[in-house]
C-alpha cells in the first residue's frame, strides 16, 4: 500500500487552508515548482490532518475508504490536484496585482457547489458549513475550496502575497502590510545572510 511521506515539512504560512494547500508545492518565486509533498491521496488525507482539516477519525475513514476504492482513490486526488492548480493561478494573479482568470473563477464556483452540496450547517456560535456527514474520497478538499471562496469574497484578497525567496503564497496580516516572507526561519533569514555577506563585502573592498 502506498504509505503518506512527510506532509509535516511544509509549513502552514499561508494564513488561509486554501494558500497553504497551493503552497504543498515548491520552488523558486517564479517558474515551474520543484517540488511537490503530495504524492498520492495517502498524502493528501495526512496534509488535510496536519493542516487540521480533517480529524484523525476522519481521515482513518477515508484511508479504509481509498483502500477498498484504489481508483476511486485516483480519481478524487487527480482532481485535488486540477483544483490546487487553479487556486494557485488565482492566488498568485492576485499577488501580481491582476485579477484571476474567468475560467479559473469558474471553476472555483464549480468546486464550491459540489462542495456545499455534501456540506451541512452547525452550529458553532454563528453557524458553519461543516462535512463531518460527508463519506466520499473528495472529502479532505471540500474545505480547502470553501476556504478559497471565503478568502475571495469575505476575507481579505488585496492582501494575498508571493513570498519575495520561494513560490510560497501568504495573506499579510500585518498592520503595516509590511510582511515579504513566508517566513522569517525559511526566506527571511536567507535574505538576512546575503545582506550580510554583501554588506561585509562591500566594507572589505573599501
Ligand atoms: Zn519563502
Amino acid at each position: 500500500m502506498e504509505t503518506a511521506g512527510d506532509v509535516t515539512r511544509m509549513r502552514l504560512v499561508g494564513g488561509n487552508l486554501a494558500v497553504d494547500f497551493v503552497n504543498t508545492r515548491t520552488g523558486p518565486p517564479v517558474g515551474a515548482p520543484d517540488d511537490d509533498v503530495l504524492t498520492g491521496y495517502p498524502d493528501l488525507v495526512a496534509w488535510s490532518v496536519y493542516a487540521g482539516a480533517l480529524t484523525e477519525a476522519e481521515a482513518a475513514a477515508l484511508r479504509r475508504l481509498a483502500r477498498d476504492d484504489p481508483q476511486g482513490a485516483q480519481v478524487a486526488f487527480a482532481r485535488s490536484l486540477r483544483t490546487r492548480d487553479h487556486l494557485d493561478a488565482t492566488f498568485r494573479a492576485l499577488a501580481a496585482g491582476r485579477s484571476p482568470s474567468r475560467s479559473a473563477l469558474t471553476r472555483l464556483r464549480d468546486d464550491e457547489a459540489d462542495a456545499l452540496g455534501h456540506a451541512r450547517l452547525d452550529r458553532v456560535g454563528r453557524f458553519e458549513w461543516s462535512w463531518r456527514d460527508d463519506h466520499t474520497l473528495a472529502r479532505p478538499i471540500r474545505p480547502v475550496v470553501h476556504a478559497a471562496v471565503q478568502l475571495l469574497t469575505a476575507g481579505t484578497p488585496d492582501r494575498i502575497k508571493g513570498c519575495g525567496g520561494c513560490r510560497s503564497v501568504f495573506v499579510d496580516e500585518s498592520k503595516n502590510r509590511s510582511r515579504r516572507w513566508c517566513s522569517m526561519d525559511d526566506c527571511g533569514t536567507t535574505e538576512k545572510i546575503r545582506r550580510y555577506v554583501a554588506a561585509r563585502r562591500t566594507r572589505a573592498a573599501r
